[in-house]
């Protein structure tokens, strides 16, 4: 069921939180499918609804700073970065405390914390109590939905209340910084550029290598339309095929439909249209879509990411 994310609305979710049940919501980022964080049952029900593998630990949506403690072991790093980025699109890795469940973390020894800035958000955890396990609202691999219509579009009523907020604005995920280790690292790039990242904790921050699978938005292939994704530097249709185009700035001769990400040329609206433009080019019966590359610096870098997983190469 959706529901507009009234006052209401958003304190009705929030007693189906309570109650162990699963709730759609909007955030900066993503649509999120949360349940209460520490309820084990309830955030199985997560994982079934996705279809998502136990290996796939989910991120803890918090909306006060003096959480962040209750739930892992806090560094100056952390704080310097929350302090910086929060409410905002970055989630910081930390060695977990006993009262996060294990299926949360899938298993592991360290816990994803954020802080989302969407005031839906916020007040759903603030209502409920309870601090909120969230993955992205879609299924498994798939598209991240960046509108209520798209969670409905792939979980129907398997979840109990859609809570609809209209577009999400940055329309990534989060930026995921591992804090587990002395050289902080990059797990999956996202809202928040790593040189914005680089800056407040005045280090140069590695990317992770492929090899060190810690978050399955490392996994290759991800973040997944239905139809095949190629992406090119200079965008030409292939012959014979449907060809649907996904754009920079520019249409271009030939496609048989087109999105745009950002005609001025901006990465911050390329990020917040990327899942809505590629959910469309996905409906419009094309036999392949063609992405063009765009330029990786700041926001860019999580576009490409997302691209390259899509593409599954
Ligand atoms: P999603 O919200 O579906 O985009 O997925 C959340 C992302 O956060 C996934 O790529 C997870 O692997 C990552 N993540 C969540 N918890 C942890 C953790 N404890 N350690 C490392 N990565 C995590
Ligand atoms: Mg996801």
């Amino acid at each position: 069921m959706i529901l507009k994310a009234t006052d209401e609305n958003i304190k009705k979710a929030a007693e189906v939180i309570k109650k162990g049940g699963l709730v759609a919501f909007p955030t900066e980022t993503v649509y999120g499918l949360g349940a209460d964080a520490l309820n084990k049952e309830a955030v199985a029900k997560i994982f079934e609804v996705k279809q998502r593998p136990l290996i796939d630990p989910v991120i803890i949506h918090i909306s006060k700073f003096g959480d962040l403690e209750k739930l892992g072991y806090v560094d100056e790093r952390a704080i310097k970065l929350a302090k910086a980025f929060w409410p905002g699109p970055l989630t910081l890795v930390l060695p977990k405390k006993d009262i996060v469940p294990n299926i949360v973390t899938a298993g592991l020894d360290c816990v994803a914390i954020r802080m989302p800035a969407h005031p839906v958000a916020l007040k759903l955890i603030k209502y409920s109590e309870r601090f909120i396990a969230a993955p992205s609202a879609n299924l498994f691999s798939k598209l991240s939905p960046t509108k209520a219509e798209h969670v409905y579009e792939q979980l129907g009523d398997k979840v109990d209340i859609i809570l609809d907020g209209g577009k999400c604005d940055v329309g990534v995920e989060s930026t995921i910084i591992d804090l587990t280790t002395e050289k902080p690292t990059i797990l999956r790039p996202g809202g928040i550029p790593i040189e914005e990242i680089e800056k407040v904790l005045n280090e140069k921050i590695e990317i992770a290598k492929k090899a060190k699978i810690k978050a399955p938005g490392m996994l290759k292939k991800h973040y997944s339309p239905k139809t095949p994704l190629k992406i090119m530097e200079n965008p030409k249709p292939i012959k014979g095929l449907k060809c649907g185009l996904l754009a920079f700035k520019e249409e271009r001769e030939g496609f048989d439909a087109i999105e745009i990400l950002s005609k001025k040329g901006d990465l911050k609206e390329a990020a917040a249209n990327l899942y809505d433009c590629l959910h469309r080019l996905d409906k419009a019966n094309v036999d392949i879509i063609i992405a063009e590359t765009i330029p990786e610096v700041g926001l860019g870098r999580a576009i490409m990411d997302r691209l390259r997983k899509a593409q599954g190469l």
